[in-house]
């Protein structure tokens, strides 16, 4: 059997006016929302480079160039799935993924059941082997000012 571990990490910054989507969730209360050249999903940015890093696939970036038209206001976990798809053709899977975000807002912990069901289904695993966990900046850096939201990441894979 072969083990791999990948990290992940990604920041975006908070602005007004944009949809605020974390690990493929909507959060459609939130007045602020992250701003990339997709749709800014760190959370999802964070588990794709975590997966590209178990594999020595490289990272996110040089998948999805922002340099390409063909990524702009992408859906994120449509990124992660165009990725995770040749890992998955290695015979690799999921042992667990272990996910943090850190953000003043908006409020995680209500919907980290629905994130770890939109990654499970993006990886092809079960929600029992991904955990969300949520935390603020309390005041302090660019999250605690409510400047950004930051997402880290580490998966485990294995292959049979
Ligand atoms: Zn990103």
């Amino acid at each position: 059997m072969t083990l791999r571990i990948g990290q992940g990490w990604d920041r975006h910054r908070l602005v007004p006016g944009r949809p605020c989507i974390l690990g493929g969730v909507d959060f459609p209360g939130c007045p602020v929302g992250p701003l990339g050249h997709s749709d800014g999903d760190a959370v999802c940015h964070a588990v794709t480079d975590a997966v590209l890093g178990a594999v020595g696939g490289g990272d996110i970036g040089r998948l999805f160039p922002d340099t390409d038209p063909r990524w702009e206001g992408a859906d994120s976990v449509d990124l992660l799935v165009r990725a995770w798809a040749p890992v998955r053709g290695q015979g690799f899977r999921v042992v667990n993924l272990d996910v943090t975000v850190i953000c003043e807002q908006p409020a995680i912990a209500p919907r980290a059941a629905a994130m770890a069901a939109r990654l499970a289904e993006a990886l092809e695993t079960e929600t029992g082997r991904i955990n969300i966990k949520a935390t603020r900046g309390e005041g302090l850096g660019p999250e605690g000012r409510g400047e950004c939201v930051t997402a880290q990441a580490v998966v485990l894979l294995e292959k049979p």
